[in-house]
């Protein structure tokens, strides 16, 4: 009897049939192709790259970069052994080529191996030396590969980047966790006045006046470092909460405070507050683009750069478009990011190792490529241990002396930063 409860072997009998096969479907095509009926579990693991393209060979066919890319993955699994046996070659076409980098590439990050623009363009040098008008399409290969990569939080970590920038750090929840986990952070904001020490004495910050509103476009990052006299590349974690009043659709603020930002659509609306929404849709789409072309920047050098992004989960920012070239139709400004993750702030701590108080429930999106962190999300509330579950009632706020209760409603629960940034300094 063919064993056929054998994962693995219905796996490559399914890539061979290039579709997938229950395990009696894959004994029947097993003996069609005339296997022996008897296959026993010490057969199988023999079973080598090599030997399965023996295989394929006799039946008639070629082995496909699929059925390459399935028993790799095999073989990383420690299912298969393929020790002896050559990497898969790449077919000598552009795209060919292409593909094969881009495998190459793969199996090296699944390894934890090093990738940088450069190690690629070695590597397709070698592969394929007379390919004409590649180097612009080389360019094109390397970036996808290693933003895919950066995107996934599989480059090399860079524990030395201990600066940490916050974009539009309004009341500093990010103090106190980069204290405890030793980053510095650099502070910016909209205008000179709000970008002060409202956390003084709590982190080694570092904070000059700064206008976001000025950065040129795709440049906020490296604009808002200039400002505060630092070097971008001694930069690691991006932080970016953008101002929500503007793009909030809670009722309350758009409408019953008089407001007026925007339809709920999202779309502007005509009046006193229109040029602000305008603004301030400019500056979140560039605050977007800024770090996705930072992050993409570092990724070109082999470094694994990290961004997280918050909005509550109301608000219309993740509507935001980014500005389309000539010719192109408009996108999401958060293309190429990961889709965002959904955070209840009343499960996590405000003041670390202080008060222990939880906000109130406040739903947030987070878009960021740091893996490694549980996003929590509150049981309801009735199942709540932390507030009644009702966001945005003041008795449910945080009371900090000094601070109104408007800003602490919206102020990020320390709890909330640590949990990330751990995620991101921690090593792999
Ligand atoms: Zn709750």
């Amino acid at each position: 009897m063919v064993i056929v409860g054998s994962e693995k072997l219905v796996g490559i009998i399914g890539t061979m049939a290039q579709q997938p096969v229950t395990p009696a479907r894959a004994r029947r095509l097993l003996i069609e192709q005339g296997f022996p009926p008897v296959v026993d579990k010490e057969v199988i693991k023999r079973w080598t790259l090599g030997s399965v393209g023996g295989k394929l060979r006799r039946m008639g066919s070629k082995p496909t970069l699929a059925l390459r890319q399935a028993v790799f993955r095999l073989e990383r699994e420690g299912k298969l052994r393929t020790s002896g046996l050559k990497r898969p070659e790449p077919e000598v076409t552009v795209t060919g080529v292409t593909r094969g980098i881009e495998h190459w590439s793969e199996m090296r990050l699944l390894r934890g191996q090093e990738l940088s623009a450069a190690l690629i363009r070695d590597h397709y040098a070698k592969q394929f030396r007379s390919a004409g008008g590649a180097g612009e399409q080389l360019t094109d290969v390397c970036r996808r590969i290693l933003t895919k990569a950066a995107m996934e939080d599989r480059l090399t970590k860079c524990p030395e980047k201990t600066n940490f920038l916050v974009l539009f750090s309004g009341w500093q929840s990010t103090a106190q966790p980069s204290l405890k986990l030793g980053l510095t952070a650099i502070n910016a904001e909209i205008d000179a006045e709000k970008t002060v020490s409202v956390q003084q004495g709590l982190v080694a910050a570092v904070e000059r006046p700064t206008d976001l509103s000025l950065a040129r476009e795709g440049e906020q990052v490296k604009y808002a470092c200039q400002q505060q006299g630092v070097r971008v590349n001694t930069v690691g974690i991006v932080e970016g909460s953008h101002p929500c009043e503007t793009f909030s659709n809670s009722g309350h603020i758009n409408t019953e405070r008089g407001c007026n930002y925007q339809f709920p659509s999202g779309a502007p609306r005509p009046g006193p507050k229109k040029q602000k929404a305008v603004n301030h849709r400019r500056m979140a789409a560039n605050m977007v683009q800024s770090v996705k072309e930072w992050i993409v920047a570092g990724a070109m050098r082999g470094e694994q750069l990290y961004c997280y992004l918050e909005q509550g989960q109301t608000s219309t920012l993740k509507k935001l478009k980014s500005r389309a070239k000539e010719g192109e139709q408009q996108k999401s400004a958060f293309e190429g990011l990961p889709p965002p993750v959904t955070v209840d702030y009343c499960q996590y701590k405000v003041q670390l190792g202080k008060s222990l108080k939880y906000p109130a429930r406040k739903s947030t999106s987070i878009w960021t490529n740091i893996r490694g962190w549980t996003p929590r999300r509150c049981p309801g509330k009735a199942q709540c241990q932390h507030h009644a579950c009702k966001a945005g009632a003041t008795e449910d706020r945080i009371k900090i002396p000094g601070f109104t209760v408007g800003a602490a409603e919206n102020w990020i629960p320390e709890e909330l930063h640590l949990s990330i940034l751990e995620a991101a300094v921690r090593p792999r």
